[in-house]
């Protein structure tokens, strides 16, 4: 069974730790973060993001397959299906689809129609039991076609978010999508601090989880952050291995040429991506 992301995110921010989402993309990916996150008992969100529902063929379609999923593979620790940067028009339809959460990202509109629009969101989800996230100040880097600067979210403006009744905020502090330039600043934990004494108990997300140093993880979490988003990272791991598998020769060794054979090291590098992620996170046994 779906849940919401909110009873699980209230208990990492009072308990100090961080609960990953990762973006799936296919039958293997989510196989893989299930499996992962059932071998470490931790509480997980799966994102979504409307370019990869449109790839699975729409919303229902994995709606439909996660939820089999986790009663096919006996699944017991707390599983989210989330919307990630959700439009207006998407954040409905997944709603309809059966998804425990949505993020609306409207960030790129005027702070007024931010409001309205994240207002009239937060009575639809709170009424069908689902959770919310909103976004203040974009994200910087690329994340289907929207490009953002990376710019730092103004602290009153999220607090004029949070206090709309949303359940988790997204906020730029520095972070990026995709991977990190070389002459990255940094986050910017002032920028956060000032969020987190501002919004309180508002759980509070890290998007660009890939490539941000550990100790840097650890730092937001400890000024609030309680999800981070990983996308990137686990592509990166599973190109890396399904190229080695290529380039050693063995599709054409044996049946290696079979779909569940040539993709098994890639889905193997996610597991170890994820393994690691939740480690470093601190979710493992809160389920
Ligand atoms: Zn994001």
């Amino acid at each position: 069974m779906l849940v919401s992301a909110k009873e699980m995110l209230e208990k990492a921010k009072a308990g100090h730790y961080a609960v990953g989402q990762f973006n799936i993309n296919n039958l293997e990916w989510t196989k893989s973060i299930l499996q992962t996150a059932q071998e470490m008992n931790s509480p997980v969100i799966l994102g979504v993001s409307e370019g990869a529902g449109k790839y699975m063929t729409g919303f229902k379609t994995v709606a439909a397959m996660v939820k089999a999923m986790i009663e096919e593979m006996n699944i017991t620790v707390p599983v989210a299906l989330h919307l990630d940067h959700g439009t207006y028009e998407g954040c409905y339809k997944c709603i309809e689809a059966g998804f425990s959460s949505i993020m609306f990202d409207g960030s790129h509109y005027p702070i007024d129609e931010n409001v309205a629009k994240t207002k009239e969101l937060v009575a639809v989800c709170k009424e069908k039991g689902l959770s919310l996230e909103a976004e203040v100040g974009s994200i910087g880097g690329e994340e289907d076609g929207v490009v953002g600067m990376g710019e730092c979210a103004d602290p009153q403006e999220c607090k004029m978010i949070a206090d709309l009744g949303i359940d988790m905020l997204a906020a730029g502090i520095g972070n990026i999508h995709g991977k990190y330039p070389a002459n990255w600043q940094g986050l910017s934990f002032e920028t956060l601090d000032a969020i987190q004494q501002l919004t309180g108990a508002m759980p509070l997300v890290l998007h660009g989880g890939t490539g941000i140093p550990a100790d840097m993880i650890k730092k937001a979490i400890d000024l609030g952050v309680s999800k981070i988003n990983v996308n990137t990272e686990c592509q990166l791991a599973f190109a890396e291995a399904t190229r080695e598998y290529i380039e050693a020769g063995k599709d054409q060794q044996g049946k290696g040429y079979d779909p569940r054979k040539l993709l098994a090291p890639g889905a193997e590098a996610i597991k170890a991506t994820v393994k690691e992620k939740i480690e470093l996170f601190g979710s493992a046994n809160k389920a």
